[in-house]
């Protein structure tokens, strides 16, 4: 289906299922050593505000580079993390690393909002409203340079529950997104009782626009309902400027992608960072036009 997440299409089948499972072993193998070894790294994927071209955020991403199988994908790393429960100690990891980098750019005096993916595994974890909180206290930062993206499926697996960790993590004063969003089918009464503050328009939906009529609707559906609901819009895998250009047309708030920037290894990012604020900024930094 055109429409699937590009995590889940990749071919289990043609290869051979035997083959496919011993790799996914040696990967397995390698990934539980990769914490530990140091072979993980965060990269950092800027946000704009569409109206007045500001800088928002970054988002903060997982990488990782194996000796033995080079870098390998998020898309194949991040679901067999999930499998294994290694999620639990990476993402844990990554959040703490993400609040370090948020509050080390709060002291060079150049804030800046740092969004965490979160998995399902770790959000239903009784013990992940403690491990935020030990994120927070252990590094200084302020929770409101924090912001978690959780998917649309991870707040459909357990409705009632999410809703009580979201309220101990807007409690916190920490700001949610609901990432991926359109490929689920959360209603808008489920919308209202969460206490979120941004949609983030999937991919998918972004892909083929302004020529797909159906994507179009989508993303115009997705913004209004943002609206209806007072919280931010932001599209994500922004890559023409015809697609920068639909989404400012129908009030799309903010933009994430290729167009703008491709994810940064922290000291790039700490370098934009820099030259934004001396005024110095390169053209890049500010929209295409
Ligand atoms: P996501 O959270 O939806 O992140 C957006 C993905 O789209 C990223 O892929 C990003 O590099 C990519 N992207 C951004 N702009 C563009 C664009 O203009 N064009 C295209 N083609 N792609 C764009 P990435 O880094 O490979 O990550 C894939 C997924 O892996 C993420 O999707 C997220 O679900 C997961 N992931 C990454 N890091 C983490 C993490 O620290 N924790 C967890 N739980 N999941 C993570
Ligand atoms: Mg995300
Ligand atoms: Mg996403
Ligand atoms: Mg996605």
């Amino acid at each position: 289906h055109a429409k699937d997440k590009g995590r889940g299409t990749f071919s289990f089948f043609d290869e051979g299922m035997n083959r496919d499972s011993a790799e996914r072993l040696a990967l397995a193998t390698s990934l539980r050593h990769a914490l530990s070894a140091g072979e993980l790294r965060l990269v950092y994927q800027p946000q704009f505000a569409l109206d007045d071209q500001r800088m928002t955020g970054a988002e903060a991403l997982m990488r990782w580079h194996s000796p033995r199988f080079g870098d390998v994908s998020p898309a194949q790393f991040i679901p067999l993390a999930e499998e294994t429960g290694l999620i639990l100690p990476m993402g844990e990891w990554a959040l703490h690393e993400s609040c370090r980098q948020a509050r080390t750019w709060s002291d060079a005096g150049h804030p800046l909002k740092v969004a965490v993916n979160v998995s399902a595994v770790q959000v239903y974890r009784d013990d992940f409203a403690a491990t935020l909180a030990a994120a927070l206290r252990d590094t200084g930062a302020k929770p409101a340079s924090i912001e978690l993206e959780l998917t649309e499926s991870t707040l459909m697996k357990d409705a009632a529950r999410f809703i009580e960790v979201i309220a101990y993590v807007r409690a916190l004063g920490i700001s949610v997104a609901i990432d991926d969003f359109g490929t689920g089918y959360s209603s808008l009464a489920y919308l209202k009782r969460f206490q979120v503050s941004k949609l983030k328009v999937d991919r998918s939906f972004v892909k083929d626009i302004p020529d797909d009529e159906e994507d179009r609707a989508i993303a115009e559906a997705i913004v209004r309902m943002g609206q209806s609901l007072k919280l931010k819009v932001i599209a994500e895998g922004v890559e023409t400027p015809a697609q920068m250009d639909f989404l400012a047309g129908i009030g799309c708030h903010e933009v994430q992608g290729f167009l703008f920037s491709r994810p940064l290894e922290a000291d790039a990012m700490t370098r934009r960072l820099v030259q934004a604020r001396s005024g110095v900024a390169p053209a890049e930094l500010s929209l295409p036009h």
